[in-house]
Parts: C-alpha cells; sequence; structure tokens
C-alpha cells in the first residue's frame, strides 16, 4: 500500500517521525505537511523553499510548530535576502 502525496505526489510520507502527529494528514508528504503547518502563520512558500526548509526540519530532534516558525522565518531571511 503506497500513498503518494495529494499536493506533490511525493512518496515521502512518514507519519511516525518528523514529529508528525499520528493520523493527522496522511495524504501529505513530510515536506507538505509541516509547509501546511507553517503557512497559516508565515508567508507563502514555494516549493523550493518548503524543501529547503525541510531539509533543515528533518535533521532536528525535536521537531514541532515552534521550531518549524523558528526555521522557516531564519531560511526565508536567508533565502530572500533578509526580510
Ligand atoms: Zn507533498
Amino acid at each position: 500500500m503506497t500513498a503518494s502525496c495529494k499536493t506533490c505526489y511525493s512518496y515521502a510520507i512518514n507519519p511516525h517521525t518528523h514529529g508528525r502527529e499520528a493520523g493527522v494528514d496522511l495524504d501529505l508528504c513530510d515536506v507538505c505537511y509541516w509547509r501546511k503547518r507553517a503557512a497559516p502563520t508565515g508567508p507563502v512558500l514555494t516549493d523550493d523553499e518548503a524543501e529547503y526548509l525541510f531539509e533543515e526540519w528533518y535533521d532536528a530532534d525535536d521537531i514541532g510548530p515552534e521550531l518549524v516558525r523558528a526555521t522557516e522565518r531564519a531560511v526565508l531571511a536567508k533565502l530572500r535576502g533578509g526580510a
């Protein structure tokens, strides 16, 4: 049983890792899962930005909403020349 992301068609759906809440948004890959959580309060991310962000999140031991937002701010500032 292989599912792909409903947004970007990635197969990188790992419901039990990367700080994902169990049973939530199982039709979103890990990147889109966290992008969905970052986006409502932050800027809209391009696919490239979201992937870059997720690489940062991927290595984090304790990913969560606070880390998502903090990293998002830092990465976007870097990618967009500081804003
Ligand atoms: Zn996706």
